[in-house]
């Protein structure tokens, strides 16, 4: 104890601390006169203390003054509050410090908006005074709750033996399937840097390079479109291991999670289910399902063989599929409700949708006519619709009308409230595809990456039906987040040098990005495999967030910009010079 009192932090003092001397530093959080006394809520990183100002000390007037945000230490005695005054929601609800002396720290300006509380406050408005958001209980939480989790994923690996390493930041181009942020070279004119969007040849050099257990926390740079769980830049926790099959990858990976769960949220997480990728499609219409329900696609082609409703008929004709959708409780819809949904499938890109609701009062439907009393008791048996729900029905081509169903099912999903927040079910897609068709550019890419091993027997498909290869490539995901993805790798370099030329590089393009990693396979590369999970959505996920934003100190906004540090921002022209660079955009500095 000092003179001045036992430093404490704002969340410590209980009841049995009455009568002691404590000093407190900290923000003030809220300010009440009343009765002649000034109470002031004391707020640091630990909690909040009640401090009181009596009107006989000097200092009554400067805490007249006292403004929220202000900083201030206080020396004073613990006391009991007055019976009928505790609060049960505060740690320190029991007691109050009765202050003797007060020092103003600092002062603050008016903050624009409320950090006493976490009503909702524009987003950009919050990022531009981070610092005042992050001081608010969510964010306090949240970033919290990531750091617990970044350590029990460190602590898992460590106990597994596994060597964190780092890799460069100024690096080659390594392909995700993402475009590249490039940084110029100043002592190499015209040269650039890419900034990697993981470390996945690095970490494959460093099974080369003997290191058979790798981990890395590592940062990714990607310039894609930004969405409510993508960044330009986030945090994977970047896992690779030599001699280990898909199962160990899997068994290691899942067992990390359950290890974080645990640790972060006292969760015990079951075991993850295994689905393969065409399953997934199949049962839940999107590679990513979001296992927290059931609710599963039903494909009842079988019902309409012989159905007189062209939609159905041409659709089947074609190849197609008829798949329906359970809606529990939704024959309680009036044909409004339906028109909505049916609009909202629209968006989603259905062509259309048909529904039957099975009310106690008899079974309706859009296309009454067209369906027959058998097809519709073959639907709802397929669908297990009972009556009070109501079933939908979508038909069209395969790809189409399993990611519209998949879609509707999540909707279904949010309006049954079957998408519980505090609810964690995890899963495996396997067996993906080794190829799927680029979105903008319509051409063949790789679904995970260049350096996924093929299916053993699937190297003779490479160049018969390249689409048809299946890779050794599997994804965690989680309450319909895809988590994360991984592979077993080619580690032959006569294999690596295949697959480019699958994705159609030649020789001399193989040379010029890819010749060094396929020199360093050629010196006696291990087997080996590894995953990436993100851990932005993890943390997402676990502190109950829709936006990787809220877990992430100092993200982006939605275009891609700093608005605390307004960053992009134009240059000095020296700089550019310096750099032999001059932008082609009018105005200063081309902004
Ligand atoms: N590099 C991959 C990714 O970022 C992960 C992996 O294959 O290990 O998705």
């Amino acid at each position: 104890m000092t003179e001045r009192g036992m430093r404490t932090s704002c969340g410590a003092l209980r009841a049995g601390d009455e009568g002691r001397t404590v000093e407190l530093d900290g923000w003030v959080n809220r300010r009440r006169d009343h009765g002649g006394l000034i109470f002031v809520d004391l707020r640091d990183w630990e909690g909040v203390t009640q401090i009181v100002f009596a009107p006989e000390q000097d200092h009554f007037a400067t805490a007249e003054r006292l403004r929220h945000e202000d900083v201030i230490r206080v020396c004073g005695t613990v006391r009991r509050r007055p019976d009928g005054t505790q609060n049960p929601r505060l740690g320190t609800g029991d007691v109050e410090v009765g202050v003797a002396r007060l020092e103003v720290l600092n002062r603050s300006e008016v903050p624009p908006f409320q950090v006493n509380a976490d009503d909702a406050v524009d987003e950009n408005l919050r990022l531009e005074y981070r610092y005042l958001d992050l001081r608010r209980p969510r964010m306090q939480r949240n970033l919290r709750m990531r750091h617990r989790i970044v350590k029990a994923i460190r602590d898992f690996f460590d106990a597994r033996e596994f060597v964190e390493i780092e890799t460069p930041m100024l690096i080659k181009s390594t392909p995700e399937g993402a475009r590249d942020y490039l940084v110029p070279s100043r002592m190499h004119p015209g040269s650039f840097y890419a900034l990697p969007q993981s470390p996945q040849m690095l970490k494959q050099i460093l099974m080369v390079a003997g290191f058979g257990r790798y981990l890395q926390i590592a940062r990714c740079m990607r310039d894609e479109d930004l969405r409510a769980d993508r960044q330009p830049e986030f945090t994977q926790v970047d896992v690779e291991m030599s001699f280990v099959t898909q199962d160990e990858v899997l068994e290691t990976m899942e067992s990390c999670m359950r290890a974080v769960w645990k640790a972060a949220l006292d969760v015990d997480l079951p075991p993850f289910p295994r689905l393969t990728y065409d399953e997934a499609l199949r049962r839940y219409g999107s590679d990513k399902p979001d296992l927290r329900f059931g609710l599963e696609l039903a494909d009842v082609g079988h019902a309409f063989a012989a159905s007189e409703f062209a939609v159905f008929a041409s659709t089947l004709a074609r190849g197609g599929e008829i798949l329906a959708l359970r809606y529990p409780g939704g024959a309680a819809l009036s044909r409004r409700d339906f028109d909505a949904l049916t609009e909202l499938a629209k968006t989603h890109g259905a062509q259309g949708m048909v529904w039957i609701a099975r009310a106690a009062s008899g079974t309706k439907s859009s296309a009454a006519k067209f369906l027959s009393a058998d097809e519709i008791a073959a639907v709802c048996d397929g669908a297990a619709a009972a009556e009070g729900d109501a079933v939908l029905l979508f038909a069209g081509d395969r790809a189409a009308v399993r990611a519209t169903a998949g879609r509707m099912r999540l909707e279904v999903g949010d309006r049954c409230n079957l998408r519980d927040p505090a609810k964690f079910a995890f899963g495996w897609v396997l067996d993906f595809p080794y190829l799927d068709l680029d979105e903008a550019t319509g051409k063949p890419a790789p679904a995970h990456h260049a350096f996924s091993a093929p299916v053993d027997d699937h190297w003779e498909l490479i160049e018969r039906d390249p689409m048809a290869v299946r890779a050794q490539h599997y994804d965690m995901v989680l309450n319909g987040y895809e988590l994360g993805s991984g592979s077993i790798r080619i580690h032959r370099p006569d294999q690596q040098r295949k697959i480019f030329e699958m994705l159609g590089l030649d020789d001399a393009e193989i040379e010029a990005r890819f010749g060094f990693f396929i020199r360093a396979l050629g010196y006696g590369a291990p087997p080996h495999g590894g995953m990436a999970l993100g851990i932005d959505r993890i943390a997402m996920l676990a502190c109950g967030e829709d936006s990787i934003r809220e877990v992430i100190a100092f993200p982006k906004n939605q275009v891609a910009r700093d608005v605390m540090m307004d960053a992009p921002s134009g240059v000095p022209d020296e700089l550019l010079h310096d750099l032999n660079l001059r932008t082609t955009l009018p105005g200063p500095h081309g902004r």
